[in-house]
């Protein structure tokens, strides 16, 4: 039996930190306690029908049996685009500012890759969405990260990065709503952000994963919303959360042509495009009605609220989220966020994911994800007042 240790770019590929969560709970489950399960990010909702229908014929069509065009079918990137001017008021070009994923992850981690150099700087938010880090390895880039602090409501201060760092940065990535604290983006913040991105000769990329889900009636800003946000960067968008598509793998990136003309030649080489049939299905998704995101939502605010005021009737004070399907939590005096989480899943049996995962940004906190229905809520938030934690 040969022996493979895999390349040494593979050996700096970031440990996957939630892999342990994931075990730790299947430990649990195995000794027959009756986890709630607070700790994942997988939306838990089906495809809506009129999605799975438009598949269930589109796999029966011999053309979708066929090779994908390499970069997508036309009909799925003018639905991207008309999708953006219906819902963001933002006009692209289908073939020049549209770039078909399978999944926004393989935008934001094949990126780097496609647009630096070796040893390029490139800037990540801490607390962040750990497959960042993915792209960062892959890509041999010079990783620099900016704190994202609750006192700036999550949005970074982009004086704090010192000088230097600022100069030999290429790419730059933000996330709003934001993975893992809820966060979402202002009007402000965005064009502030532009003007840093064309001072300072910056990309910036904006990953809008959960550009669907925004509370209390408010909608989630586009980056491209931004007046010249579309000369200085690109916004990844999935059909993951706002159609329940996780599984499904479709995702589009959107704006900058040289970047998006990056992306694709890239994925010329790698993909042969998504499965047609997946295209022709996220066609219909999205020139639906959306009112199935709009049920979606009501959903999530649900579960929000339904949490939040559980946690608050145990003292537990949440950041009050704007968007996201995550609850950002404060640990307790005494302990880290992983000794926190790992005495909820020990004690409570409740399963959170430890801040310090998202980075060192994330430690004092955990993310609670509101994937599931009452009345598991008040019941995870009874469990933990038993450990008197927050009296
Ligand atoms: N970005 C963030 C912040 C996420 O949380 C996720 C998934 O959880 C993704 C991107 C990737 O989504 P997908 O690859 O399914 O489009």
């Amino acid at each position: 039996m040969l022996h493979f240790e895999g390349s040494k770019l593979l050996q700096q590929l970031p440990q996957q930190f939630f892999a342990d969560l994931v075990k730790r709970v299947n430990d649990k489950i195995a000794t027959g306690a009756d986890v709630i399960n607070l700790g994942q990010g997988n939306p838990d909702q089906p495809t809506p029908d009129f999605i799975v229908k438009a598949m269930q014929e589109a796999t029966s069509k011999p053309q979708n049996h066929k090779y994908s065009q390499f970069r997508g079918s036309y009909e799925l990137k003018q639905a991207a685009a008309n999708f953006y001017q219906r819902q963001y008021g933002v006009s692209l070009d289908p073939e020049r500012e549209i770039a078909i994923l399978g999944g926004s992850k393989i935008g934001l981690v094949e990126l780097p890759f496609a647009l630096l150099n070796p040893g390029d700087t490139i800037l990540m938010p801490d607390p962040g969405y750990p497959d960042y880090f993915s792209g960062v390895a892959l890509a041999q880039s010079n990783l620099e990260t900016f704190k994202l602090r609750e006192k700036n409501r999550f949005l970074p201060d982009y004086s704090e990065i010192d000088d230097q760092t600022v100069k030999k940065a290429k790419l730059l990535y933000l996330n709003y709503p934001n993975n893992p604290t809820g966060a979402v983006a202002t009007p402000e913040f965005f064009s502030k952000t532009v003007k840093f991105a064309k001072q300072n000769k910056i990309g910036i990329v904006h990953d809008f994963a959960y550009g669907a889900i925004g509370f209390d009636g408010k909608k989630p800003l586009s980056f491209l919303q931004t007046p010249g946000a579309k000369d200085v960067g690109i916004e990844t968008y999935t059909l993951s959360k706002t159609y329940n598509m996780a599984g499904w793998r479709v995702g589009f990136a959107v704006g900058n042509a040289d970047m998006i003309e990056a992306i694709n030649l890239l994925q010329d080489h790698l993909f042969v495009s998504v499965f047609p049939a997946v295209q022709e299905a996220s066609v219909a998704a999205l020139k639906s009605d959306q009112s199935t995101v709009d049920d979606l939502m009501e959903l999530y605010q649900k579960r929000r609220d339904d949490f939040f005021s559980a946690a608050r009737s145990i003292g537990w004070e949440p950041y009050p989220s704007g968007g996201s399907f995550y609850a950002w939590m404060p640990v307790p005096q005494g302990y880290t966020s992983q000794s926190f989480a790992d005495l909820l899943l020990d004690k409570a049996a409740v399963a959170v994911a430890p801040g310090i995962g998202f980075g060192k940004g994330g430690e004092g906190y955990v993310r609670v994800g509101l994937l599931i229905d009452e009345p598991r809520y008040s019941e995870a938030c009874r469990r933990i007042a038993q450990l008197h934690l927050f009296d």
